[in-house]
């Protein structure tokens, strides 16, 4: 039988999703890159945004019509936040939460046997264990998702996400460790650590920190580029920068978490620092990690935010002059201290200030790539086929092709040394060494 995957939002679905297709795969289920010649359908669901809620239900409805005998099986962050809407959705056969993602392959085995449908979303509670997942592949064959914490107690006003994904657990160390050499001993290079709110790792190990996790992962023979998924700024200090800044393998990409660059925003937000504070830790970061890349996430049109608010995060985007930066219109999500705030501001006006900042951070991302010029990076390449360059990544996740000639070998899964020549659109160019 044929399986199709579709994975929403963030790298720990991708971990998770990944998990499900190498347990399905044992069982002797195949996979295939279409909804319409599959027998099942494995969404992993994301309800980061409403958007993202409202592309779930047009994928779910696409699928059945295209494909009315389909099973559909959810899964995720949406079941487990929106139950009662999960639930209706009556053309999903399977529908479980975000904690019990493991029993997906026995749940979709039980249901070809007795087509009977299937509700299981178990709520959180507060000694919940980490469940246990390991992958030793992944898609791609440069780059692994290791996912090694679940959960965030933060409650940021906006986020849907505590409530979907429930208190901090941790995988042990250990584990972390066993994970990764076996993605060693099956080729990979580079390994993402990936969480909810990675700096919370360890919270329930004891002592244990994230800076731990990170230096096991470096330990690791074979692989030699380890990465770290997004990072909340409040929780990085300067033993922590002092312990990454010895750790040669560590990719100097640090994506800082900023939501906004107005403090009085930030505050309605819940956010735990200050703009002074975030400046005063890419300043130590861009000391400790020369040419190292600080990106980030910015939110537009929060509740009460002001045009002068706004202009303001603008400003200090534009003082931080980040590598990357993705843009958000708030989404309201109900049941979130926010959903209920005052002063909402309209989706045309989130718009414009989405366009605004757009505008004024492009040229600093041009500034980065250009900054690159001269220099000579170790590159990874991970793609080129069918097309008439060879892509990879540097280790500051700047984006590196080179022109392929009819005559090349693959250099797919090679790490090698790269002038970089300049930089066009979105990516930089270069020459073998
Ligand atoms: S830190 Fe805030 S934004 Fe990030 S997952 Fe936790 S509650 Fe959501």
């Amino acid at each position: 039988m044929n399986i199709y995957y579709c994975t929403f939002g963030c790298k720990v679905n991708q971990y998770e999703t990944e998990n499900i297709r190498q347990a399905m795969s044992g069982l002797g289920f195949s996979e295939t890159d279409s909804p319409a010649l599959a027998d099942i359908c494995v969404i992993n669901t994301c309800t980061v945004t409403s958007s993202a809620d409202k592309k779930l239900r047009q994928t779910v409805h696409s699928i059945k019509k295209s494909n009315p005998n389909a099973v559909i099986a959810l899964m995720g962050c949406f079941p487990q936040a929106f139950r009662d809407a999960a639930f209706s959705l009556s053309e999903a056969d399977i529908i479980i939460g975000a904690s019990n993602k493991t029993k997906m392959p026995q749940y979709i085995q039980s249901y070809l046997s007795n087509r009977q449908k299937i509700r299981d979303i178990e709520p959180h509670t507060a000694n919940e264990q980490f469940e246990n997942m390991r992958n030793f592949i992944s898609e791609g064959r440069t780059r692994a998702n290791v996912k090694i914490e679940d959960g965030c107690d933060c409650y940021c006003t906006y986020c849907i996400i505590p409530y979907a994904r429930g208190h901090v657990r941790s995988k042990p160390l250990s584990e972390i460790k066993q994970e990764i050499e076996q993605l060693a001993r099956n080729g990979y290079k580079e390994i993402v650590l990936v969480g909810i709110n990675l700096l919370c790792y360890g919270k329930d190990l004891n002592g244990v920190r994230l800076i731990d996790a990170i230096e096991t992962a470096c330990s690791v023979e074979g692989i030699s580029r380890v990465r770290l998924s997004s990072l909340e700024p409040e929780l990085i200090s300067d033993d922590d920068i002092a312990r990454m800044a010895a750790l040669p393998k560590l990719c100097p990409q640090f994506h800082l978490s900023l939501q906004s660059g107005c403090d009085k925003t930030l505050k309605a937000m819940n956010r735990k620092y200050l703009t002074s504070e975030y400046e005063l830790l890419v300043r130590k970061l861009r000391s400790a990690f020369p040419n190292c890349a600080v990106t980030t996430d910015i939110m537009v049109g929060f509740a009460g935010e002001t045009e002068e608010d706004f202009l303001r995060s603008v400003e200090f985007a534009k003082r931080i002059g980040f590598a990357k930066v993705h843009i958000f219109p708030y989404s309201v999500r109900q049941g979130t201290v926010a959903a209920k705030m005052p002063n909402q501001v309209t989706k045309s006006e989130k718009m414009r200030r989405a366009k605004i900042l757009e505008e004024a951070v492009r040229a600093d991302r041009q500034a980065f790539l250009q900054s690159q010029t001269g220099l000579t990076e170790e590159v990874l390449f991970e793609k080129d086929d069918n097309c008439d360059f060879h892509h990879g990544y540097t280790k500051n996740y700047t984006p590196v092709r080179i022109p392929k000639k009819s005559t090349d070998a693959s250099l797919r899964w090679q790490e090698l040394s790269v002038r970089i020549t300049g930089a066009e659109d979105d990516f930089c160019t270069g020459e073998l060494v």
